[in-house]
């Protein structure tokens, strides 16, 4: 049997977004770009998702342009502010995905834009008085805070009312990588005022390969990718209709289920924290795991031992698939750029379980079972 808990990597698709997306792989193939009946239909079925989205995050249709990914929407809004709205300086923090951070440092060779990185505490939490600090000392600059608003590998989550709030008063452009959120914890454009946002299909049961970004109508950036008329001149291409159709209705959908997906994951989270504490030696944790946090992800410190550096890959060997870092670093030698910045032990392992709303008790018991044979167990009293 198989045990799935690397679900911040990416998650199954679910069966009524494959549902949704199998007329438009089978029978609806036109060219949404055509004026005739085959490209109408899947013109409005693309619109139909833009709605789907819109509706989850209450902004308006206009202001979602669907990407190739998660990376292509960072990408997209760093370079964008970058290059078309005259940012000179951009704060940032040393726990970004690689597809911002390494963004940032692009532009940063690239344009000679001055890079700040922000402080984070030893949780991952966002130093807010270090951001304001910086603010005032750049108040005569154009700036860009680019922050996610959960860590992939730890599930610290900042709070974004507050961000926004920070940034709005200075007036400064925001980004935040909503990408492990999105599903996972609403978010109201209405309240909250952001200019950039960006989210992926194929971590909330949606295809992968298909992306979106935010764009609030007040920012006035040119395209990022050049050719036809696509995404309203912003993203030449054929679109990806069939992963657009899936994303639209994997939003829809996480976002009808919220609550009861919720519940169902932070009860998993909660018991395999009771487990682990119950059966092993001086267990820790890596970031935030209060209420507060990502409820999708837990990253478990074990402590020190011989047989760390092998058990990823026995936890792989008994058929249960986690992770030791973000997908793309984990088997990289470097180790988490997360782990390094929030200063945690590096004689101790981490270890990501990711969790959906698919997974149950009875695999949290299984992976307890096959753990007792890898981890250092509690002396029995
Ligand atoms: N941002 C975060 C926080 C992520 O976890 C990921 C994926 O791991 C991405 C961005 C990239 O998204 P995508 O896989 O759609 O390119």
């Amino acid at each position: 049997m198989k045990i799935y808990l690397d679900n911040a990597a990416t998650t199954p698709l679910s069966k009524e977004v494959l549902d949704e997306m199998m007329p438009f792989l089978t029978e609806h193939f036109g060219n949404p770009s055509a004026i005739h009946s085959f490209g109408r239909t899947t013109r409005s079925a693309i619109e139909k998702a833009r709605k789907q989205v819109a509706k989850a995050l209450h902004c308006s249709p206009s202001e979602i342009f669907f990407t190739s990914s998660g990376t292509e929407a960072n990408n997209m809004a760093i370079k964008r502010s970058v290059e078309d709205l005259g940012v000179t300086h951009i704060i940032t923090s040393p726990i970004e995905h690689h597809c911002v951070s390494h963004t940032v440092e692009y532009v940063e060779k690239a344009s000679g834009v001055k890079v700040h990185i922000l402080k984070v505490s030893e949780k991952g939490e966002m130093d807010f008085n270090h951001l304001s600090t910086l603010l005032e000392e750049l108040q005569s600059e154009k700036v860009l805070v680019t922050l996610m608003h959960a860590n992939n590998e730890i599930g610290t989550m900042l709070n974004l009312e507050k961000l926004a709030e920070i940034c709005n008063k200075e007036n400064v452009i925001l980004h935040t990588d909503t990408v492990q959120t999105i599903g996972h914890s609403p978010i109201d454009l209405q309240k909250i005022q952001v200019n950039f946002l960006s989210g992926s299909g194929h971590k909330l049961h949606g295809p992968k390969g298909i992306g979106f970004i935010y764009i609030n109508g007040k920012a006035s950036i040119n395209a990022f990718i050049h050719g036809g008329s696509q995404e309203r001149n912003m993203r030449a291409g054929t679109e990806n209709l069939y992963g657009i159709v899936g994303l639209g209705k994997a939003i829809e959908s996480a976002t009808e289920h919220f609550e009861a997906h919720r519940n169902h994951i932070l009860d998993l989270k909660k018991y395999m924290m009771m487990c682990l504490e119950e059966n092993f030696q001086d267990i820790r944790y890596n970031g935030d795991t209060s209420d507060h946090s990502l409820y999708t992800v837990l990253n478990v410190s074990f402590p020190p031992s011989e047989k760390n550096e092998m058990l990823l890959m026995n936890l792989d060997i008994a058929g249960i698939a986690a992770s030791g870092g973000s997908a793309c670093t984990s088997g990289a030698d470097a180790g988490s750029h997360v782990l390094n910045a929030i200063k945690a032990d590096p004689n101790r392992k981490g270890i990501r379980f990711s969790f959906s709303h698919m997974n149950t008790r009875e695999e949290i018991d299984l992976v307890i079972e096959k753990l007792k044979s890898m981890v250092a167990v509690k002396e029995l009293v």
